[in-house]
């Protein structure tokens, strides 16, 4: 599929009827539900396919590199992990080969990037095991958890919740997914981020404290997991913030770099 033929799908499946999602993707209920306006569905890219991931849940690790524990201000001994979750409609796909302009979000002075690999879920369950667990993966894609650290912190001296600093629109861009059954799982490689061609993070997968295994494993015991679900799974060290015209470059080994414009 062209880039343009396959932004169209994006748009069109995005404006896709509550209707005819109740009648492809929610089996064993009504497919005939009336509602008083559409609300679009959140798809991610498949590479190689013209089908397109439907997103349930998005979850992300927070500090699951140690080197970016400590610059958080936290020590990053072996604790259990934590979670938190942005809306599915904070996905912004970003075609491979493309600059994706990518909106500097309203409120923040200090807009930071996070370079992460993402695992996408085709099934789940509760209280999965690590050995067991990456039967569950269907393929995994290079996403950016951007985040307004400015408001994150502020919310997190106050203890409130963070949403307002990881969990607003167009937070999440991703890159198309690739099928583990081509790729074999994402245990080691490379993650690096550019800022205009200056390399700001980097680091590598083996890195990770807790893997995409252990990931999925603990949060099987907070949340029933499911097909759809994605799990940002952390950002390496030397996170920083952009300004308007930035062009960043994030790479995974094995996966096609993504590239958006802070606009
Ligand atoms: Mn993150």
């Amino acid at each position: 599929m062209t880039p343009n033929k396959r932004r169209a799908v994006m748009q069109s499946a995005a404006a896709m009827t509550v209707g005819a999602v109740a009648a492809c993707a929610a089996p064993g209920r009504a497919s005939a539900v009336k509602t008083p306006f559409t609300v679009g569905a959140t798809y991610i890219a498949i590479a190689g396919s013209d089908e397109l991931f439907p997103v349930r849940r998005i979850y992300c690790i927070g500090r699951n590199y140690a080197a970016h524990a400590r610059e958080m201000g936290s020590d990053p001994t072996r604790e259990p992990p934590f979670f938190f979750q942005k809306p599915t409609d904070a996905i912004q796909n970003v075609t491979p080969g493309t600059v994706a302009d990518h909106p500097y979000p309203t409120l923040t002075k200090n807009y930071h990037y996070e370079v992460e690999l993402v695992a996408a879920l085709k099934g789940g369950g509760r209280n999965i095991t690590p050995e067991k667990a990456l039967e569950n993966v269907y393929a995994y894609a290079v996403g950016l958890d951007m985040t307004r650290r400015d408001l994150q912190r502020a919310m997190g001296d106050q203890k409130k919740p963070w949403e307002i600093g990881k969990s607003f629109d167009r937070s999440a861009p991703i890159g198309p997914l690739h099928l583990a059954s081509s790729t074999g799982h994402f245990t080691q490689g490379s993650i690096w981020l550019k800022v205009n061609g200056e390399t700001r993070q980097n680091a590598n997968l083996n890195q990770m404290i807790w893997s995409v295994a252990e990931q999925i494993s603990q949060l099987s015991q907070a949340f029933e997991l499911a097909a759809g679900d994605i799990i940002y799974s952390g950002t390496p060290e030397n996170v920083g913030p952009v300004v308007k015209g930035d062009e960043i470059v994030c790479h995974i080994d094995g996966l096609p770099d993504l590239s958006v414009k802070i606009t």
